[in-house]
């Protein structure tokens, strides 16, 4: 399939604005959807549309380039690429509460990486919940297929030449503020209970090598 090129347009959500309950409820969804993230997508077309050479690059292509950019958009694509990028991944990377575990390589691969299943999760809850300030919390594989978590700031991403990100968990208070107001523990302990393991997996065995 052709990447994607400008202009970028919004992706529906894969699943209905209902169907993340009671994690997320369908306004919290509808806001962070509808209104942040294809913000994210208007802004990053309208910074390209002066760049008939940025036009032909996909996302992540502009992301990987960023220190060869134009100066003049170099600040607008971090940021406005990025931000559509991490969101697709976000909704993308979540389906109604299922109870899901990971399995298969993927599974084999959080045992030896990080012990087990409990250890990665208390891991990965550190690094969301600990995040200061607006940002995200990945886990990633590299090109051996070892797998580890990072955070990133604002809209931010990891080094997408070495990592394949497998999933994230976005940590701005817009993402969860109207159900969950200050409490982002409890958002993220929750988020967990959503993470498409399945779509994960596939990640994790397609990455780039
Ligand atoms: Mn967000």
């Amino acid at each position: 399939m052709k990447a994607e090129t400008y202009p970028f347009v919004a992706r529906p959500l894969p699943y209905e604005y209902d169907a993340l309950i009671p994690v997320l409820d369908a306004e919290t969804l509808t806001f962070h959807h509808d209104r942040h993230y294809k913000t994210y997508v208007d802004n990053l077309n309208a910074a390209l549309s002066d760049y008939p050479e940025l036009q032909k690059m996909s996302l992540k292509e502009l992301l990987i380039s960023l220190d060869r950019l134009p100066e003049p958009v170099r600040t607008a694509v971090k940021n406005n690429g990025g931000g559509v990028y991490n969101h697709e991944l976000y909704f993308d990377s979540m389906q109604s509460p299922a109870g899901q575990d990971p399995s298969g390589e993927l599974a084999e691969a959080i045992d030896r990486d990080f012990g087990s299943y409990r250890q990665w999760k208390e891991q990965m809850k550190q690094a969301a919940v600990g995040k200061f300030g607006s940002g995200w919390a990945w886990l990633v594989a590299d090109r051996e297929g070892k797998l580890s978590i990072c955070q990133t700031s604002n809209q931010d991403v990891p080094d997408l030449k070495e990592y394949t990100p497998l999933f994230l968990v976005d940590v701005w208070e817009h993402a969860y503020y109207l159900q969950y107001q200050n409490r982002r523990a409890d958002y993220v302990e929750a988020w967990f209970g959503l993470i498409n393991w399945r779509k994960a997996g596939k990640r994790y065995e397609e990455r780039a090598v």
